[in-house]
């Protein structure tokens, strides 16, 4: 059998963020290998006959290596007809889909990418903070809080000093030291900063703060969460759509 892969993105956690795409393909998969922060949901929609392998990795760290996810894709293409690598967000954005793409190509294994709603952006959205904003943020940048193995990553701090909004992913343990390295590279103390938890969920929660509070420690947050940093913090207290929703269900 001449199987294709296809490395598909999730969303950031609502089910409802799937793509068409990925949502028809996860209704057709003969074979899902999936991650660590796929929406359990989300694989209930796959036909009762689909085989899930879970594939999973922690905060950059893999509990099983890239290599042997790669070895695997490989077999599955040769069992089965549809097979989908599902991956949280977006397949591009700190996913190693890019890996397993060149790996795929290199191995002449057909395979084609279904991009996926990045957490990184929907995420704030689901906070009532737009990563953009007229007059008040005119960039933004997505940058890894984690390093390669587990490292504090090398970043160039300067270059973050004069972008808009800053938002970090896998930030939560090296939350202190990113906050201290954007302030030495001349970011306010005072700037707006929030910690988004298992967004776009039922369990969804904001934490606001400021640069100097996290950089002193002040700030208790568990993963998975956003980092975001920046002035658009503020239009939180205009646009607060989704946690409103979630506090009248709770009540
Ligand atoms: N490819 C993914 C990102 C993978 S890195 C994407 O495009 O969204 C994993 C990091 O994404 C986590 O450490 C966390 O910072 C962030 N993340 C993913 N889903 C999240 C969610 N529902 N809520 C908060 N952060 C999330």
């Amino acid at each position: 059998m001449n199987g294709k892969v296809y490395i598909v993105g999730a969303g950031p956690g609502d089910p409802d963020l799937l793509t068409v795409k990925a949502y028809k393909l996860i209704q057709k998969a003969d074979v899902i290998l999936y991650d660590r922060l796929i929406n359990p949901e989300i694989l209930l929609m796959a036909k009762p006959e689909c085989e899930l392998v879970y594939v999973g990795k922690e905060d950059g760290k893999h509990i099983i290596e890239q290599d042997k996810i790669n070895f695997l894709l490989q077999d599955f293409s040769k069992k089965y007809k549809i097979i989908v690598r599902l991956k949280g967000g977006d397949p591009f954005v700190f996913g190693r889909g890019g890996e397993e793409a060149v790996f795929l190509e290199e191995n002449g294994i057909s395979y084609e990418i279904v991009p996926g709603i990045t957490s990184a952006i929907a995420v704030p959205a689901y906070a009532g903070v737009p990563v953009t904003h007229r007059g008040v943020s005119s960039s933004f940048a997505v940058i890894t809080g984690h390093g390669h193995k587990g490292k504090f990553p090398d970043i160039n701090w300067k270059s973050l000093a004069g972008i808009g909004t800053l938002i970090f992913l896998m930030g939560v343990s090296n939350r202190e030291k990113i906050a201290q390295n954007l302030i030495e590279a001349g970011r306010n103390p005072d700037e707006p900063v929030i910690f988004i938890e298992k967004g776009t969920t039922k369990e969804q929660k904001s934490i606001e703060s400021t640069l100097k509070d996290v950089a002193e420690g002040k700030v208790n947050v568990y993963p998975p969460a956003i980092f975001l940093i920046g002035d658009v913090v503020e239009l939180r207290k205009k646009i607060h759509w989704f946690e409103n929703q979630l506090e009248e269900i709770r009540l």
